[in-house]
């Protein structure tokens, strides 16, 4: 396929460490707004819908507080909060912040990554430190930044310790939260980054290779793999593919037909 570059996407490209080998107009597009935060406002919690949630000491069970049903019915809004009062799996126990996601809550684009890490849990926001100026480098080439045209999460809402590969049990217990993202967000494309993120999205043990190169399907939303930051830093060579899926990504979301203003 063919991709229209400006130079400053192509600044980015260079930043990527990709380089383009033939000629390519000049798009036209427009510069990529600055990066603002979405204002923080936060309404109470729906009744009838969220049990109110107090802090829980260390010794409290770990079981869902919120029905799987509850969760369904809820806003941007009250579904943040739930994650923030979360203590349906062991993961709760240590961390210091939940994840919940950032970005633009009527976007096309939304990036589905593993679950938080070190810098990640300090934060508060998935895909920081240097895997996540990576990210934000391969979506400036596209003419997208985190806060506009993008929404990011994870798939756990909090870290695991050590950065451990999940349970099964644990992304059972969260995955009703990604689930309620990506009905409100309702997006065009996901884009699912890294091992982890694709085979729990999935449901598929295949490894990236193997499922890279084509479309495939979450929640009736189209699904493009690729490899994720922090292992395209140890990586580089890969970087070259990753281009080639976010080239993909961008088709198959240009393929979608024009939904409604939201
Ligand atoms: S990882 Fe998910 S299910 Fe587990 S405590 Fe955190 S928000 Fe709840």
């Amino acid at each position: 396929m063919s991709l229209d570059l400006g130079s400053r996407q192509r600044a980015m490209l260079a930043e990527m460490g990709l380089r383009i080998f033939e000629p390519l107009p000049h798009p036209g597009m427009d510069t990529p707004p600055e990066p603002a935060r979405q204002a923080a406002g936060k309404p109470a919690l729906s009744a009838g819908v969220v049990q109110p949630i107090q802090p829980a000491p260390r010794e409290m069970a770990h079981e869902p507080v919120v029905s799987r049903a509850g969760i369904d019915l809820m806003e941007w809004d009250a579904l943040e909060k739930a994650v923030a009062s979360c203590r349906a799996c062991q993961l709760c126990d240590g961390r210091r912040n939940t994840v919940f996601g950032v970005g633009d809550r009527h976007a096309d684009w939304m990036i589905v990554g593993e679950a938080p890490g070190e810098n990640e849990d300090l934060q508060g926001e998935p895909f920081v430190g240097q895997a996540g100026k990576l990210l934000d480098n391969m979506l400036k080439a596209l003419g997208l930044d985190r806060h506009h045209k993008v929404y990011i999460a994870n798939v756990l809402k909090c870290r695991p310790p050590g950065n451990r590969n999940p349970e099964p049990q644990e992304v059972a217990q969260c995955e009703p939260f990604l689930r309620r993202q990506v009905e409100l967000l309702q997006p065009k494309i996901i884009l699912a980054m890294g091992r982890f993120a694709i085979q729990s999205l999935l449901g598929s043990p295949e490894p990236i290779g193997k499922l890279r190169g084509r479309a495939h399907q979450y929640m009736g939303v189209p699904v493009v793999v690729t490899y994720h930051p922090a292992y395209l830093l140890r990586n580089l060579a890969e970087k070259s593919k990753a281009w080639a899926d976010l080239c993909l990504a961008l088709e198959v979301m240009r393929a979608q037909p024009v939904a409604p203003a939201r």
